[in-house]
């Protein structure tokens, strides 16, 4: 096939569910454009519908915008050290720098390619041996995967440590039948354009803590205080959900259960048609572990595999990507610390995101997989 004429296959794409339009139209309809409305409103509800456990949900500009406030939720400020999941999108760790803090990484661990919890306990006790304990934990849910929620949060709470569920890539994800994004101290969810479901642009801080979710909202309302004028006593942003991408928002949430069976039957398809190969291996789930399985990821033999199959699907007009970079190879968190054990190194060195989308068609599929048996042959 030639890449003129053969159509374009995304990693993730959007996925309209068909009702979005509805609900933005209503807005328009009623005059509610603005960061505030019906729609804002309704997509909370439905979001805190959706997670149970009494979980409050702030609808909010962006993910990395929900995870800024629920730092400084967490009281994290000018010199304070955070602990962040190294193998990560680095959204999950700037705005530990937004603060004034500094992110010390943390390697991952093979079953779930999540957050090590030896590595953390090791992090945790030369800290504090160090002179300073960790202000709060940065633990991610990557792919969708479940972190170890059990080992990483008996460790956080032994040594009183707040835990932030980035749950960005997990809507849809459970551990032991309890739904991702209600886990942490506080929590966040993205609705970017790659996401399991999209506002376009837009994200979720998510609590138990009421107090939590009313704070975070004046905040993201430019902190105005209670009164007749503009009167502010603390500093405030700009980060609320608009009611237009609200709706969209809404009109998701009505297809995100089929969403993420889609998307674990891609799982699924590319298992089934590239196990025998013994130069693939796919992540399972532990026992008690339900993947939302937002991207399909594959670990090759070796790097030359990997690149080999990325420029072949590349030539096909097909577009993957290595896994994430971890944080501790980043140029821009040279000088942070990171407590290693060569496990994401070696992950992004042989890892590929294969095109995963919720609408990819069984044609799709077959000639994804066909171009990697071809490389493999
Ligand atoms: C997408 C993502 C974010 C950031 O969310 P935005 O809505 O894009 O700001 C944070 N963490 C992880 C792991 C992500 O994948």
């Amino acid at each position: 096939m030639n890449i003129i004429d053969s159509k374009r296959i995304w990693l993730s794409s959007p996925h309209m569910g068909g009702t979005e339009q509805k609900f933005v139209k209503e807005a328009f309809d009623t005059n509610w454009v603005a960061p505030l409305g019906p729609n804002v409103n309704g997509f909370e509800s439905d979001l805190e519908t959706y997670l149970g456990e009494n979980v409050h949900a702030a609808a909010l500009s962006s993910g990395t915008a929900s995870l800024h406030l629920g730092l400084k939720l967490l009281d994290v400020g000018v010199d304070d050290e955070v602990l962040c999941q190294s193998f990560t999108f680095a959204a999950s760790a700037n705005p530990i720098v937004y603060l004034g803090a500094k992110p010390v990484f943390i390697d991952s661990e093979r079953d779930t390619w999540n957050i090590c919890p030896q590595q953390l306990e090791i992090a945790i006790k030369d800290r504090i041996a160090k002179g300073k304990k960790p202000k709060a934990i940065i633990a991610v849910h990557l792919y969708g995967m479940p972190y170890n929620i059990e080992a990483v949060h008996n460790i956080a709470s032994e040594y009183r440590i707040p835990i932030l569920e980035d749950s960005a890539e997990a809507l849809g994800s459970s551990y032991q039948g309890i739904k991702c994004g209600t886990f942490g101290d506080i929590s966040i969810l993205s609705f970017n354009g790659n996401k399991i479901i999209t506002t376009s642009g837009g994200g979720s801080l998510i609590s138990k803590n009421k107090e939590h979710r009313d704070k975070a909202i004046f905040w993201a309302t430019q902190s105005r205080d209670n009164a007749p004028h503009y009167e502010h006593s603390e500093i405030g942003y700009n980060y609320r959900m608009s009611n237009i991408t609200a709706g969209i928002g809404r009109g998701q949430m009505e297809v995100l259960e089929p969403h993420v069976n889609n998307r674990r039957s891609n799982f699924e398809f590319y298992k089934k048609n590239l196990e025998d190969s013994s130069e693939i291996k796919f992540l399972e789930e532990p026992s008690g572990y339900y993947s939302n399985r937002w991207l399909t990821c594959i670990e090759t033999s070796s790097y030359q595999l990997r690149e080999a199959i990325r420029l072949s699907l590349a030539e096909e007009n097909i577009e993957s990507r290595p896994l994430w970079k971890p944080m501790h190879q980043q140029a821009v968190f040279a000088d942070c610390d990171a407590y290693l054990n060569g496990i994401s190194d070696d992950l992004f060195d042989r890892g590929l995101c294969l095109p995963s989308g919720s609408n990819l068609e069984e044609d799709d599929l077959y000639r994804i997989v066909s171009v990697i048996k071809n490389v493999l042959r």
